[in-house]
Order: structure tokens, then sequence, then C-alpha cells
């Protein structure tokens, strides 16, 4: 490990020169082992939190009550914990109490995965690994330390957090962790969708193939409890799930509308249990409802102008990276999605009109037109003038369309 940043190494001497000790762990040394990007760099430090911030000159206490402050240093930002030891659990949710320790072995004895309970003495560039893990990070087994059944029994959130590293790492699960999977779902069952939430986020982001964790899910039963329409899937129709979550880019929305692709139920209500942003579920729920490319072979330049106002001119390109996984996902050919996509380009390239402000006269020019004043029909009657636009553009022209007012208005009385 001697690519850990200086910053780092300096909050360490810090730590030291007042009598601490301090180690690089757990997500970061695995990362580091693995040649990966680092992001988060976390320490650990026999000093309590007050020692921290008394240290440290800029700090915010972020998770006192369970010892992390954040250390502002170099432009940098950085969690310190005090050594915790494992606290009881009642709730099977979070600790009822947390315990400081001096050992950073008791630390790394609490942690859940043995390559998360690696840590690394930057000062006396010295590793602790009393759980194996960089044998595991070799043989790349995602592993409990200790007792898995136990470790299970604790915290409901450790079998979730077993799947998603399967898919991030791409590592396989040892068979004993997972035999104790299944024995410990009601644990599972009372995480807060919050935490779930999180790790679903996670393992469809993060992952090349989140398939990975949705195999260890559905074998466990752990998505039969927090995905039941997706569990429900036939073997066949799962698979092809799978494969079409892998074939789509790793945007949330993106993954989670080809997750639900195929699954029967109320998908927006399971999106809220499960506390996806507005923002996520109101993309997924609409690239679900603009959905279906059948036969667009044979399709006309109006029928692909419908295509892309159904789908809007922002999330066309969504949907179409959706239906191409899916073809690929059906090992049909992605011919069709492709052609589609270049006369969609096309046509917005062309800039065509597709929405009610695009069109060469407005509500106070129907009303002129008609004599009228404002009403719901002025709306209807811009409607049916955009339907006639987006099927030819050519009657986008204020004298055209102004003749076909009244006309369209006999239609619709
Ligand atoms: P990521 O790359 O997603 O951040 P990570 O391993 O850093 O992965 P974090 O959630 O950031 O995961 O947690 C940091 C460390 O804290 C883990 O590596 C692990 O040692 C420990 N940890 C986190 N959650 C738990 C848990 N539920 N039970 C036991 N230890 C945990
Ligand atoms: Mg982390």
């Amino acid at each position: 490990p001697d690519a850990i940043p200086e910053a780092v190494i300096d909050l360490c001497e810090r730590l030291a020169r007042s009598g601490y000790r301090a180690w690089v762990v757990g997500g970061c040394i695995r990362d580091l082992l693995m040649g990966e990007r680092v992001s988060d760099w976390d320490l650990a430090t026999d000093a309590t939190p007050e020692d921290v911030m008394r240290v440290f000159r800029r700090t915010v206490p972020t998770g006192i009550a369970h010892g992390t402050v954040t250390v502002l240093h170099r432009g940098g930002h950085y969690e310190v914990t005090t050594l915790r030891g494992e606290g009881a659990y009642t709730d099977g949710r979070r600790p009822d109490s947390v315990h400081f320790v001096s050992d950073i072995e008791e630390d790394l004895a609490r942690r859940d995965f043995t390559v998360n309970a690696i840590a690394f003495d930057p000062r006396h560039g010295e590793i602790v690994d009393p759980w194996c893990g960089v044998h595991d990070l070799q043989h790349r087994v995602v592993r409990a330390v200790r007792d898995p059944r136990e470790r299970f029994g604790e915290d409901g959130l450790r079998v979730l957090r077993a799947a998603r590293f399967v898919a991030t790492l791409e590592f396989t699960l040892d068979p004993a962790t997972e035999a104790a999977i299944p024995p410990t779902l009601e644990t599972f069952r009372k995480v807060s969708p919050e935490r779930v939430h999180d790790e679903w986020v996670k393992a469809l982001t993060k992952a090349r193939a989140p398939s990975r964790a949705f195999d260890v899910m559905r074998r466990t039963g752990m998505l039969a409890i927090s995905g039941p329409a997706i569990a429900a899937l036939d073997d066949e129709a799962f698979a092809r799930t799978l494969r079409r979550v892998d074939a789509t880019p790793r945007a949330v929305a993106l993954r989670v509308a080809a997750l639900l692709w195929d699954a029967p139920g109320d998908h927006d209500a399971w999106m809220r249990a499960f506390r996806f942003s507005n923002e996520v579920r109101e993309l997924a729920a609409h690239l679900l409802r603009a959905r279906g490319v059948e036969g667009a072979e044979a399709w006309s330049d109006a029928d692909v102008r419908r295509f892309v106002q159904r789908a809007t001119k922002a999330h066309v390109d969504a949907l179409l990276e959706i239906e191409r996984a899916d073809r690929i996902a059906r090992g049909a050919p992605t011919a069709l999605v492709d052609a589609l996509w270049a006369r969609a380009r096309a046509q917005l390239e062309a800039n065509v009109p597709l929405v009610a402000g695009d069109l060469a006269i407005g509500g106070k020019d129907v009303m002129s037109a008609l004599g009228s004043g404002p009403g719901r029909h002025v709306g209807r009657i811009l409607a049916a003038l955009l339907a006639r636009v987006v099927e030819d553009p050519s009657f986008n022209t204020r004298e055209r369309l102004l003749a076909l007012v009244p006309e369209v208005a006999k239609e619709l009385a």
C-alpha cells in the first residue's frame, strides 16, 4: 500500500504526535489492494472523538454517537472513527450501545466480511489482518468474519451487503456464509427500507453486472422479501431480466426500469416503499410507460415522430438504451433498435415539432380564430393540432394551423 495519499499519512502522523495510533481501514484498504481507485479514506484510531476534535482544527462531528468525526484536511475530508467493539443487538437493526476499545483487532472483529476487516498502519508499514482478508481477496471470496449466522442475526443488512459485494467486487460468496442467509431472513426483514435502498443503488450502479447480486438474492430468499414481483418471475423471465439489467447503462433509474420491465405489480408503490428518490421513480415510471418498439421496422416517419414524442426528447436515448438491452436479453437482433435510433435522431436534428410549445400558433390565436374566451376546448384543440403536425410537420405554419382551427373545433364538439 504505497498509494496512500500524503494527506492520509499526515493525519496518522499528527495523531501519533499526540500519542494515538491510527490505521487506514475497511473498504479503502480492500479497494487499494485490488488496485481499484479509492474515493473515501477511512481511519480508525484509539483516540476518542473528543481527542480527535482536539488534535485537528477543522472537524465535523458527523457520527459522534458511533465514534465518527470527519476531519477536513488539505482540501479533503476523512472519516476518523474511534475503535469500537461489537454492541449488543436486540432488534437486528443497530447495536443498542457502542463501546470504544483500544485494540484494533477487536475493532476488526465486529466488521462484516474478511475483505472489509483489514487495517494498515502507514507509519509502521504494517498490515493487520487477523481474519485472513488478504487471502480471501486473492481468492475473490466474500466471507463473513467469525460465525456467519451470528453476524447476520445481529444486523440484517449484512446479508444484502454480501450480495452487493458479490456484484460490485465480482467475487463469489463463501458457501458457509451463503448457507447462513436463509435462516436469518427474519432479521433481514426488519432492516429499514432506507438502508436496503442504499445497497440496491450500489448494486445497480457500482456493478458492471448487478445480476450477480440478484442471483444471490433470489436463491437465498432475500428477493422474495424486498422485490417480490421480480422474485415471482419464472426462471426464464428472471434470467432475461438479469441479462437486460446487465446490458443497461449504469444509471439507477435506467437499471430500475430494466429490472421492472417484465414484472407485474404496482411498480410505483414498490419504488416508494424502498425510498427511491422522486427523480428516479418518475424517470423509471416514464420509461416503463413509453416502452414498445415492436414492429418498428415497418414504421413510417410519422410513427417514429410519435415514438419520440411518447419517449420525450430528453429521454429518447435512455429508452432506446433499455430497448436495446432488452433485445440483447432476448437474443434478438439489435438492428431494429439501432435503425430506429438513427431515424429518431434524424427527426430530432430536423427539429420537428413535438410539444404544444413548438406549434406555430398558441392558445390566444385559437381563441381569436373562434371568437371565444378561454376554456378547456383551447387545450384540446392545440393537442389535436399537434397530432396533425406530428403526422405531417409541413402543417406547422400560422396560416395552415389557423385554417385548421374551425374544422378541428367542429370535430371535437
Ligand atoms: P463501499 O465501497 O460501498 O463504500 P465499504 O466496504 O467501504 O464499501 P461502507 O458501508 O463504507 O462499505 O463501510 C465501511 C466499513 O465499515 C466496511 O468496509 C466494514 O468494515 C464496516 N461495515 C460497514 N457496514 C457494516 C455492517 N453492517 N456490519 C459490520 N461492518 C460494517
Ligand atoms: Mg466506504
